[in-house]
């Protein structure tokens, strides 16, 4: 694992996610003293959320950091097998334009379904009633894709983080999954995160993408400012 990912942090919360403590001024803070070149200040967003001009006006209004270059996201998930992206319309259309996020973070905070998003207590009843291993992962795969591909400015956040919320993990995903995914990335300039919260993903998989030529990002996916830029997995 290369030091140099643990010099950004590309997947910070503020009080804009409803589940975070810190403002993009206290995170900026903690950039700065963590000694980061890079930190992207991302927020949670559904189809309905309505804060993202102000969330990026705030980020906008913060002071300046010699060495530090400040990045925007949003956190949407991947809805369905479509690629469905779970964010306002407005707000991907203006992804890496003057007044628009830089990048939006595809989650799998749920599996895509062919039908809209399952839940793991979903995907777990599925299983025991016969669906099989691969066939979650190809969903997840597929869906991924199609979302890096209609995203055009994406990141992975915490890639295959619900597969252990569903009693898999990554041993379940063929090399031919993850060059499927590698091959989408690198095609649509998506970065991958190593995140720190998630323990995700594990060499092998970093290791494969990177060898593809996916260019990997650190993040600790922080929800206060003492957690950003605090790295323990990631790295060591
Ligand atoms: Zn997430
Ligand atoms: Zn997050």
């Amino acid at each position: 694992m290369p030091a140099d990912l643990r010099r950004g942090d590309h997947h910070v919360h503020s009080t804009f996610s409803d589940d975070a403590v810190s403002t993009p001024a206290e995170n900026l803070d903690a950039a700065r003293h963590a000694g980061l070149e890079v930190v992207r200040m991302v927020d949670h967003v559904r189809v309905s959320t309505t804060y993202v001009p102000d969330f990026l006006a705030a980020v906008a209004a913060l002071p300046a950091v010699e060495g530090l270059r400040v990045l925007t996201g949003v956190e949407a998930k991947i809805l369905d097998v479509t690629g469905r992206i779970d964010a306002p319309p407005e707000v991907l259309a203006a992804l890496g334009r003057p007044g628009g996020a830089d990048r939006v973070l595809l989650a799998d905070h749920q599996l895509p379904g062919p039908d809209g998003p399952w839940s793991p207590r979903v995907v777990r009843e599925r299983r025991e009633a016969g669906l099989a291993a691969a066939d979650v992962v190809e969903l997840l795969v597929v869906a991924t894709v199609a979302a890096m591909r209609a995203a055009g400015r994406a990141q992975l956040a915490h890639p295959f983080s619900i597969l252990p919320k569903v009693g898999l993990s990554e041993e379940d995903v063929s090399d031919e999954h993850l060059d499927a995914l590698a091959a989408a990335a690198v095609a649509t300039g998506t970065t991958v995160e190593v995140n720190e919260k998630w323990r995700c993903p594990g060499p092998r998989v970093r290791e494969r993408l990177a060898a593809a030529g996916v260019v990997l990002v650190g993040s600790t996916d922080a929800h206060e400012a003492g957690d950003v830029g605090v790295y323990r997995w990631v790295g060591a």
